[in-house]
């Protein structure tokens, strides 16, 4: 388990100060429509003319104030109080004694006029009797207050309130409080952390795994290397496609390695708060270095390290630039002494900023490529260790063969689906059929079962796929099919699946033959029904870009010759500029063409010579919908090797 760094206040006493606080917010906000009725009574608002002709002739008047020059408080005498038409106005505040007034209020336009009606009103009373104006300014200091405090009292309320769903947010990790915004709030683990992940987790990658290892003794023992003059490395990159468990080694290194381990991931660096996230590098490096020797894991760093000053966005990446070079400079202020390694893990290592790769850096990178069939198999029996699945009719290695290209979280994914398949159909155990379900629907997207194909359509598909069983059993550098299927899943119809041996090198006839077994479902439309249809747009897309990359980046065809247009730095595609002249993007526009009209021309020559062959698989296809080796097999015979 992680656990919290910082160790603020107890959750429930930090909801019972939340709580005093909204309890002060409200009440200043409430305070002046509460006040007057504890206080006493709120005057009457009457006219000048009713208090010309109803009160002023009754001469009970006493005073009266003009406060602030827009009011006319009017005090009438104590004793007058007790007359029966005055005597409502006898209010009486809470505490039971008699309020002082004023009894009535008169808003006035303005003063001049009011006292020269009010002389005009007295004109027959003697001087002695006449009323008095008192001029008052009253400060609403209340009022005033509020308008000044109120506002800032309202932002920090809001923020609070803020805060609080920050910190609830999934793996929130620490106390957020705008007191403690600027620290980071990475997670520490340590060897008092208990449930820890260990290489024993984390299938495959043996050497990288002593790799690993190999840094984390550095620190530990710096002598060992110093001693011969080896500098102790600063940063191991993680590099790798998504899924192939970048993280998972991370985490299983802080379960190894017995130091305290710091993990933060990228995008918590950079939150909507400007300035926050060099602070938070400044503090992470702070704690770990107090705590050193130690590691700090920074997780999809691509989001703060990408190369600098290349996009257009101005705002989002000052942000991230000061963060980057926060980073940077404390990784340069790092010597063999401080005993801190920073680990870091990225899936897109292209777009990070040559300043942090150089050495003295990143300068240990370590790859984690997609699993081949033998990592599949462990990462299998990794994740069907919690599985209860049938031990003798699930072929593991069968699994690992049929999921060419998955990632350890795509393996991981299936063993989950097909637990939950199992469930689903109320069975006590798991079996293959179930793990076949789970690969093709991890392959493909949900199945859908509800999508009703016309039985025209399934002639069409079943004519499509068995086109591209055809094509491909018949080249010689196809990998052998495992299984054809007409039934529709995700966006594509049909779908062939392919037992690809996992080369590194690929030849131009191999790609010549990927092509035409790519377009081999179109041509079999076109074979039997002299008709193609939109039911090939996945193929197309697919066999345009291998022509594409086969021209104008692989060298590999004659006429645009060994050039490449290969851009590793990842710099054209900022300036939107092709490196060729226009005649040649017209050439390789035109060997493009080239390439997929020979190529369907092909498939169309090898459909046609075998379309009794095409007509029994299209029809076993339109009779079980899938179709397995076996039964491709006794149609086609053995398929000649590659
Ligand atoms: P990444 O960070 O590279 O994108 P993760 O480390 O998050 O990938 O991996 C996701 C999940 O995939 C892990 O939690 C784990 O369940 C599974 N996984 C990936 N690679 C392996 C492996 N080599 N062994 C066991 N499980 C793996
Ligand atoms: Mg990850
Ligand atoms: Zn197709």
């Amino acid at each position: 388990m992680a656990q919290k760094e910082d160790t603020s206040k107890p959750p429930g006493k930090r909801r019972s100060l939340m709580n005093w606080i909204y309890f002060a917010l409200f009440a200043l906000i409430f305070l002046p429509y509460i006040l007057p009725s504890l206080t006493g009574t709120s005057p009457q608002e009457i006219t000048w003319k009713y208090f010309e002709e109803q009160i002023l002739p009754d001469r009970v008047v006493d005073k009266i104030e003009v406060v602030n020059n827009e009011l006319a408080d009017i005090y009438l005498k104590p004793d007058s109080l007790n007359k029966p038409k005055y005597r409502l106005l006898n209010q009486k505040n809470i505490f039971g004694a008699s309020a002082g007034g004023p009894q009535y209020v008169i808003r006035i336009g303005s003063v001049d006029v009011f006292v020269r009606d009010l002389e005009k009103a007295q004109a027959n009373v003697p001087q002695s009797q006449q009323i008095a104006v008192k001029y008052v300014k009253q400060e609403n200091w209340l009022g005033n207050v509020l308008s000044w405090v109120l506002p800032f009292l309202l932002i920090i309320g809001l923020w609070f309130f803020l805060f609080r769903g920050i910190t609830k947010t999934p793996g929130g990790t620490g106390a957020m409080s705008p007191f403690n915004f600027g620290k980071s709030r990475a997670v520490m683990t340590d060897k008092n952390t208990n449930s820890k992940i260990t290489f024993k987790d984390v299938a495959g990658y043996d050497e990288l795994k002593v790799e690993i290892m190999e840094v984390v003794e550095f620190l530990k023992k710096p002598e060992n290397f110093t001693r011969l003059g080896a500098k102790i490395p600063r940063g191991v990159l993680l590099i790798g496609p998504p899924g192939t468990g970048k993280t998972l080694m991370a985490k299983a290194v802080a379960g190894e390695a017995n130091v305290p381990f710091f993990s933060l991931s990228g995008p918590e660096f950079i939150e909507m708060f400007v300035g926050v996230g060099a602070s938070r590098v400044r503090d992470l490096f702070e704690k770990a270095k107090n705590k050193a020797p130690s590691i700090i894991f920074i997780d999809e760093i691509d989001t703060i390290g990408r190369r600098r000053g290349r996009t257009v966005s101005i705002q989002v990446d000052d942000e991230r630039e000061s963060t980057l070079n926060q980073l940077l400079s404390e990784m340069d202020g790092f010597d063999e002494k401080t005993g801190v390694i920073v680990l870091a893990a990225t899936n897109r290592a292209d777009i990070l900023d040559p300043a942090l790769v150089r050495p003295g850096r990143f300068d240990r990178h370590i790859y984690l490529e997609l699993p081949n069939k033998v990592e599949r198999e462990a990462i299998f029996n990794v994740h069907l260790q919690p599985v209860k699945y049938d031990k003798s009719k699930v072929d593991i290695k069968l699994l690992a063969a049929q999921t060419p290209g998955f990632s350890g979280a795509d393996i991981a994914n299936v063993c989950n689906e097909a637990a939950l398949i199992a469930v689903r159909q109320n069975k006590n155990i798991v079996d293959e059929m179930d793990f076949n379900e789970a690969i093709d629907k991890v392959v493909a997207g949900t199945e859908k079962k509800t999508l009703v194909i016309s039985p025209r359509e399934k002639e069409i598909i079943s004519y499509h796929e068995a086109g591209h069983a055809i094509t491909g059993w018949m080249l010689k550098n196809i990998d052998p099919l495992i299984k054809v299927s007409i039934i529709p899943r995700g966006k594509s119809l049909g779908s062939a699946w392919y037992l690809p041996e996992e080369n590194k090198i690929t030849t131009r006839a191999k790609f010549n033959d990927q092509l035409c077994a790519a377009l081999g479902g179109r041509a079999a439309e076109a074979l039997q029904f002299h008709e193609i249809s939109s039911g090939a747009l996945d193929d197309l897309e697919k066999a345009t870009k291998l022509a594409y990359s086969m021209v104008a980046l692989l060298g590999l065809d004659a006429k645009v010759g060994n050039v490449s247009f290969y851009d590793s730095t990842g710099m054209q595609e900022q300036t939107f500029q092709k490196p060729y002249s226009d005649s040649t993007a017209a050439l390789i526009d035109e060997q493009v063409r080239n390439l997929l009209n020979g190529a369907f021309e092909r498939a169309s020559a090898i459909l046609e010579k075998n379309h009794d062959k095409l007509d029994q698989l299209a029809k076993l296809l339109q009779e079980k919908e899938m179709v397995f080796r076996e039964d491709i097999e006794k149609i086609l015979g053995k398929k000649a090797d590659g």
